[in-house]
């Protein structure tokens, strides 16, 4: 294993040409660093699958809209590199603003229909940015895995249908939430909540495990269901819900009748922070 940290394509492509040649198959985590355990479950999935793992530390801009907060994004490279090392990554690719969108860049990849709801309307040309750097990322790697977490469920769809659009040849492997002990999903955000923020923030899962447990119980009931725990959060001291949803797994069709296989969406802001979580109905 090294700690080496590669800053450019062209290095990369090097390196990962060499461990082709030697017949090793790759894994590909991509991040925004501030890396946590979260983040290092995706490194360990690439390990157990792949004889090489690479992660990238690139905070995308383009996936950030104006006022949103890319400008106070946690940054500690020296520790992520360190982190990644020790759970295993062989390599972090660490690329400047001007590898990815050199002068004069002027691509976007867009997936449209997967996007037009969730977060897509709430963030706009959030998704955008999201499949125009993983495009990029993935081509450059040209891993056989690429590992994303379902916490991004709606990310991980993204992804899914611009590989197969694109024919990139690449698996795509989602992988569960990993959460705090009280529930609270991981997240490189959840520093950003004060003392009395973060005793709040494991209600937001709480309330969405209610949601799926309530529409078993009563599956045409979806709607009012999601406006209840709507309102149950902004009691608890959230500050603004942008949604709490059911939706397809796969299509994510929003569901007014639940039907198998859904899944239960949120996102709301606690204080500054926007907290999104996910999960199975079943
Ligand atoms: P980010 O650095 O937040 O862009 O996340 C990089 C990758 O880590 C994405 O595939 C995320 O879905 C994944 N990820 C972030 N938080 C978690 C978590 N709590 N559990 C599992 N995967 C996560």
């Amino acid at each position: 294993m090294t700690d080496s940290i590669i800053r450019s394509v062209a290095d990369l492509r090097e390196i990962v040409a060499g461990w082709r040649q030697e017949g090793k198959r790759v894994g590909l985590v991509p991040t925004m660093g501030a890396i946590h355990a979260g983040h290092l479950s995706l490194v360990s999935i690439a390990a157990k699958n792949c004889d090489k793992v690479i992660a990238s530390v690139f905070v995308n801009p383009t996936q950030f809209g104006e006022n949103e907060d890319l400008d106070a994004y946690p940054v500690d490279e020296a520790k992520d590199v360190r982190n990644l090392t020790d759970a295993g990554t062989d390599l972090v690719f660490c690329p400047g603003k001007e590898e990815i969108y050199p002068n004069g860049f002027s691509t976007v990849i867009s997936v449209s229909g997967l996007t037009a709801g969730l977060c897509g309307p709430f963030r706009p040309g959030h998704f955008d940015g999201v499949a125009t750097v993983v495009s990029k990322l993935l081509l450059q790697c040209l891993p056989d895995i690429a590992v994303f977490g379902e916490k991004d469920y709606q990310q991980l769809l993204v992804i899914r249908q611009l590989v197969s659009d694109l024919n990139i040849p690449v698996e795509i492997v989602g992988a569960p939430i990993i959460r705090e002990d009280d529930g609270l999903a991981m997240s490189s955000r959840n520093r950003y909540l004060s003392p009395d923020e973060r005793r709040v923030a494991p209600e937001f899962n709480r309330v969405l495990t209610d949601v799926a447990a309530l529409i078993k119980a009563k599956p045409d009931e979806c709607q009012n269901i999601c406006r209840n725990a709507r309102e149950e959060l902004l009691e608890l001291g959230f500050a603004s819900v942008d949604y709490v949803s059911v939706c397809d797994i796969e299509t994510l069709e929003l569901l007014k009748t639940y039907r198998h296989p859904a899944r239960v969406f949120g996102a709301a802001y606690l204080g500054a922070s926007r907290l999104i979580d996910n999960l199975p109905v079943d």
